[in-house]
């Protein structure tokens, strides 16, 4: 019941720059095709009962991608999924409050948040490629998300380094919320400015959480 008045109350947007530094770009590109939206019947698999109660996994389509790639994608969205769901990062996000874009002034609360980030990241697919001036970036309305070869190869080649495509793919998730209208929720347009921290901003936040509790976890 708390949710569902939550989802009422999420702030109405019309239409705005995108969050990622590239994101613009990709909007001002040609369009690219939807991808056949996975099926409901299909969820994230093993990991979504893993989860626990409530937690949707984003299914991703790897078709875009060459095998090592498509591997490497596979295990991280396995692994950002379990790490939102695991205790530690619900309780590292429980008294947070933050903004979910640089001109909003109505912060959103840990737990709120940990529901939209369990229930409202929609299935996605990726390329790979490096956007500019940035490490990925997402377009919200076409659910695409561009990340950068060498966030591939760090997780290929396996050890802490793993932990850079963590925070990329969560900071990333967080961009493919959508609001009631259908726009993105979540931005970062004007981040890292006197008057915008990164620290502040819901996608640069939950990218070094997702980082820091799936790196606790992973320690050799
Ligand atoms: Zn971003």
């Amino acid at each position: 019941m708390l949710f569902a008045s939550f989802r009422r109350s999420l702030p109405k947007r019309g239409a705005r720059i995108l969050g990622c530094v590239a994101g613009a770009m990709l909007l001002a590109g040609a369009p690219f095709a939807r991808p056949a939206a996975p099926s409901e019947a299909q969820p994230g698999g093993l990991d979504t009962k893993r989860a626990g109660l409530g937690q949707r996994c984003p299914a991703v389509d790897i078709g875009r991608l060459p095998p090592l790639k498509a591997k490497a994608m596979e295990e991280a969205r396995v692994a950002v999924c379990t790490t939102f769901a695991s205790d530690e990062f619900a309780r590292r996000l429980k008294g947070a409050s933050l903004r979910l874009t640089c001109t909003d002034q109505k912060p959103i609360g840990g737990p709120e948040l940990l529901y939209l980030l369990k229930s409202r990241i929609p299935d996605y697919w990726v390329i790979a490629g490096k956007p500019w001036r940035a490490e990925a970036a997402t377009n919200p309305a076409t659910r695409r998300i561009k990340i950068r070869n060498l966030r591939f190869d760090q997780w290929n080649a396996g050890g802490p380094d793993r932990s850079a495509m963590i925070n990329t793919l969560a900071h990333e998730w967080t961009h493919l919320i959508l609001d009631e209208q259908g726009n993105g929720l979540i931005e970062d347009a004007g981040h890292d400015s006197r008057t915008c921290a990164d620290g502040e901003l819901v996608s640069y936040r939950i990218g070094d959480l997702a980082e820091a509790v799936w790196s606790a976890g992973n320690e050799r």
